[in-house]
Order: C-alpha cells, then sequence, then structure tokens
C-alpha cells in the first residue's frame, strides 16, 4: 500500500478498494426492509413526502446527504496520497 505504483498486486488492490467502495456506496443509498418514521442517525422525524418517495427511507434528508458526502470524500484521500507520492 505504501507504494502505489509497485507491483500488480498493488495496483489490483487499490482497484478491487474502489469497486468495493462503490458496491457498498450504492448499497448505503439503496434503502433495504422497511424504513423508519424517525432518522436513524439523528432521530429526527422523516418528512412523511420522503418517505413515500423512499420506500424503506431511514435517514432524514440532511444526515442522508452526510452520508453521500462519505465516498467521495474518500476518494478525494486516495487522490491525494497518489498524488504526494508523484511528486
Ligand atoms: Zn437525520
Amino acid at each position: 500500500m505504501a507504494n502505489g505504483w509497485g507491483p500488480d498486486g498493488g495496483v489490483q488492490d487499490q482497484i478491487d478498494a474502489t469497486v468495493t467502495d462503490a458496491v457498498s456506496a450504492a448499497r448505503s443509498r439503496l434503502p433495504s426492509g422497511e424504513g423508519t418514521i424517525e432518522c436513524e442517525v439523528c432521530g429526527e422525524e422523516i418528512p412523511l413526502k420522503r418517505r413515500q418517495a423512499i420506500p424503506g427511507v431511514r435517514t432524514c434528508v440532511a444526515c442522508q446527504g452526510e452520508r453521500d458526502k462519505r465516498p467521495a470524500f474518500s476518494g478525494i484521500n486516495r487522490r491525494g496520497n497518489k498524488d504526494s507520492q508523484l511528486r
């Protein structure tokens, strides 16, 4: 991991990590099972319209927004590491 551009194994590891990130990000955005009336993150009531629009939703708009930011943030981190290695 320390040498991002070392042997093939290192590159494959990075690709695998990216795919895993994408899958888990898609899963976290896709509600499964029954939704909740209150946001499971902050406990605020989820607006009825949101619950009707997204069956199985468990988070309010604000908390879902925070969740959606995380995968992108880790992507930026990875790019930043690569960049610093090239210098
Ligand atoms: Zn919330």
